[in-house]
């Protein structure tokens, strides 16, 4: 194949493929709450927006790097801004004539009409929207937002390299609807749009494009690799269009990276942190190819280790036509800089690296690796000085935590069976058939965050705090008992976040000041940063609960938050398996569950939300990681009588492929979204011989609908014809914390009228 390559594209040597966009203060998420708001005109926000476009271009330019990717901003996503760029929006929101307020709607749904559904991207806790297709899309390209940014660049001086999401992975990730075709079968008409963007790309002056093609390294479509062989085939066969970049993160590209290698597409962009050297050293036909070497971490913290990334360059430039350094992915996943972070001590400081760090690693490695390691010697020292500092600090290897650990064995993971343990709790709860209990949070009033404003801000001390959290947890328990639920929970007024709270009082994890990263659109999360051994210095919810348990003779929940979720949420440590991480924090949680029992709590429950989200991207690596997965969650709840009522709660309906992992987790009851339907959702469970109890939610919290008793009651008799009513719990599909309280009581009082005319009805 001839390899058109374009006169004025010249090889770069060092970039990353992607930056954070909500400004290093969150300027871009106030910005867009107050145009929603109305207090902030569209005009206003776009200054804010290019403003912060500006800035970022400007530091990545400053770092040293000399490619800079451009439309990695967005509103709100990039996936939903590729979906505006092929005029895929679905027809709902086609009527909506301002283009801001019809990406809005499409985001965020409005009076009128429901968003885009939204869901995690890849593996990483960002989320994207999910793109319709309806047998009536048409693609028709809608270059304006890409062209702008490429026209604001060149403004402020900047040489733009473009980032869109590519064709494969766009239909990759969309669904289906309204009875259209399955995505991908769309590919032709999509890739046509790309040929028209390319063309306009020459016409901008743009000498480099990226597509990301994420979805090349995992299993979520059949044919992907000879996918990418054709599309990009396809595409590079042009003869007028930029040098193109094909951007594969998250992993091993595996077939695809050989079969990109062989279309006349210009680079290649390899995430080495998740991937191999020896996977790029497999494919000969890289040889005439820019290989982007992601040797800097993306999406983790942690510093570089200099010399090693240096070494993993030098083995792939017999292999490599060309060599750039970069990130293995966008660093939208890593807070801006280590500079607001005062909290830190001096090894911690030492050991990790944010984005802005990140761009000062990749521009050192980029000139090592020209010039010489010598010509950058100070850079290299400190990261050796830092490294060892972080081989010998005793917090990474605490002896009794990992001696306690080595002396695990399946005992203690083993509870009695669990037909056996169930009768006994029975006759210890006294409960009655369709116990009604509630997922654990209660609404998060204005009162409760004025009072950890003020605790933060010195204005009350510790003893004021708690004085206001236990009227909270009184106004809570007096609550349900009006409404008379069985099972009673303390409403975790005390918890800012459910991982965030337990991390801040376990040894091993670090809360950053302002390590903020986007969840989703404007919604910000600050994940912990677990470094060292985790252990439990003290109990952590057993005063809280206690003092609940001591206003009623109802049973209290204890509510904890499962290893796996707190792995999930937290940015975890690289220098040991997650499997090795999972079990330290389980013994914490055990910890707790002993002490909760001690103190005489007979219900806990161990939420384990982001059990799905920790899969693997490729079938492959599936089962090791539900293995341990399981072990940990059943390490972190065996420790208990077996009186003591295990619950778990998940937070999805479509278990797929860990269905038989939620019935191995083997709690004593588990509480499920049921979005789908009842029957479903039990039958899934009925199959993989699930035999304990379950509480399939019956009203959805995500809306303020509040459910009639008469609904609830049919979703009850429907669960009735696929699980006995002994083992049949009645609860709402997630926490309530995001409600108001006149919803959350008028739905449980229709909630628990329900349960009682179905028990009438048992007779
Ligand atoms: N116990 C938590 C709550 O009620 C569970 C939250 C969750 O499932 N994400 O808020
Ligand atoms: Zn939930």
């Amino acid at each position: 194949m001839s390899t058109p390559t374009p006169p004025t594209a010249k090889p770069f040597a060092a970039t990353v493929l992607g930056a954070p966009r909500i400004g290093p203060d969150r300027e871009l998420k106030r910005a867009i709450e107050g145009y929603w708001a109305g207090r902030i005109s569209a005009e206003g926000l776009a200054g804010t927006a290019a403003d912060l476009r500006r800035r970022s271009w400007q530091e990545l330019a400053a770092a040293g790097l000399d490619s800079i990717p451009v439309n990695t901003f967005s509103y709100y996503d990039q996936v939903l801004d590729t979906a505006v760029m092929l005029d895929a929006l679905p027809d709902r929101v086609a009527g909506i004539d301002d283009p801001l307020d019809r990406y809005f709607a499409a985001a965020r749904g409005n009076a009128e009409v429901t968003p885009l559904e939204m869901t995690k991207w890849f593996d990483t806790n960002y989320h994207y929207l999910v793109p319709e297709i309806a047998p009536t899309t048409q693609f028709r390209l809608r270059p304006e937002k890409v062209l702008a940014e490429i026209a604001q660049a060149r403004g402020t001086g900047i040489d733009p390299r473009p980032v869109v999401v590519g064709p494969i992975t766009f239909l990759a990730l969309a669904k289906a609807v309204d009875g259209g075709p399955e995505p991908l079968s769309r590919i032709d008409d999509v890739v046509s749009c790309y040929f028209e963007l390319i063309d306009r790309l020459v016409d901008a002056g743009v000498e480099w494009v990226q597509f990301d093609e994420p979805a090349l390294v995992t299993d979520i479509a059949d044919g992907l690799p000879e996918l990418a062989a054709d599309v990009y085939g396809r595409l590079s066969a042009v003869t007028r269009r930029p040098a193109i970049l094909v951007a594969t993160y998250f992993g091993d590209p595996g077939a695809a990276l050989g079969a990109l290698a062989r279309t006349a597409v210009e680079a290649i962009a390899v995430d080495l942190i998740e991937g191999s050297v020896e996977a790029v050293a497999a494919v000969p036909e890289l040889a005439n190819k820019l290989v982007v070497a992601g040797v800097v971490d993306g999406r983790n913290i942690w510093r570089t280790d200099l010399d090693a990334a240096l070494a993993t360059l030098g083995s792939l430039l017999g292999s490599a036509g060309d060599l750039a350094v970069s990130t293995s992915c966008s660093t939208l996943h890593v807070p801006y800089s280590l500079a607001p972070e005062a909290g830190l001590d001096d090894n911690l400081r030492g050991w990790l690296a944010f984005a802005a760090e990140k761009y000062t690693e990749v521009a050192t490695l980029a000139s090592a690796l020209r010039n010489g390691r010598e010509s950058q010697a100070a850079a290299f020292d400190a990261s050796r000085a830092a490294l060892a500092t972080r081989a010998t600090d005793p917090r990474l290897a605490d002896a009794g935590v990992r001696t306690r650990l080595a002396a695990c064995t399946d005992a203690d993971i083993t509870r009695t069976a669990a037909a056996t343990r169930l009768a006994q709790q029975q006759e210890h709860l006294n409960l009655p058939p369709l116990p009604t209990t509630t997922i654990g949070s209660y609404p998060q009033t204005s009162a409760i965050r004025l009072a950890r404003a003020a605790l933060r801000s010195g204005d009350i001390d510790d003893a004021e705090y708690v004085r206001r959290m236990h009227a909270e947890i009184a106004d809570v328990v007096a609550l349900q008992e009006r409404i008379g639920l069985d099972v009673l929970v303390h409403g975790e007024p005390e918890r800012n976040d459910m991982v965030q709270y337990f991390a801040e009082q376990l040894d091993g994890f670090f809360a950053t000041a302002n390590g903020w990263v986007q969840s989703y659109g404007t919604r910000c999360v600050r994940p912990p940063i677990l470094y060292g051994d985790v252990a439990r210095p003290a109990p952590m919810t057993v005063d809280w609960i206690t003092f609940a348990q001591s206003l009623t003779t109802k049973p209290v929940k204890g509510m904890l938050t499962g290893p796996v979720t707190i792995l999930a949420w937290s940015f975890v440590r690289n220098d040991q398996p997650l499997a090795d991480s999972a079990n330290q924090i389980a013994l914490a949680i055990r910890d707790e569950t002993v002490d909760l029992e001690k103190a005489g709590v007979a219900i806990i429950q161990v939420d384990e939300p982001a059990l799905r989200e920790l899969l693997p991207l490729r079938n492959a690596d599936k089962s090791a990681y539900l293995d341990w997965a399981v072990k940990a969650f059943r390490l972190s709840t065996s420790g208990v009588a077996d009186t003591t009522q295990v619950h778990t709660h998940l937070c999805y309906s479509e278990f797929g492929e860990v269905i038989g992992a939620i019935a191995a987790l083997d709690a004593d009851v588990t509480s499920i979204e049921a979005a789908r339907s009842h029957m479903e959702v039990l039958d899934d469970l009925n199959q993989v011989g699930f035999a304990n109890g379950v509480g399939p939610g019956v009203y959805d919290i995500h809306s303020p609908r509040v459910p009639g008793a008469e609904e609830i009651r049919d979703s009850l008799t429907s669960a009735l014809k696929a699980v006995d009513a002994q083992r049949l719990w009645v609860n709402p599909d997630c926490g309530l914390k995001t409600r108001n309280t006149d919803e959350v009581t008028e739905s449980l009082t229709n909630m628990v009228a329900a349960a009682q005319a179905a028990r009438t009805a048992l007779g």
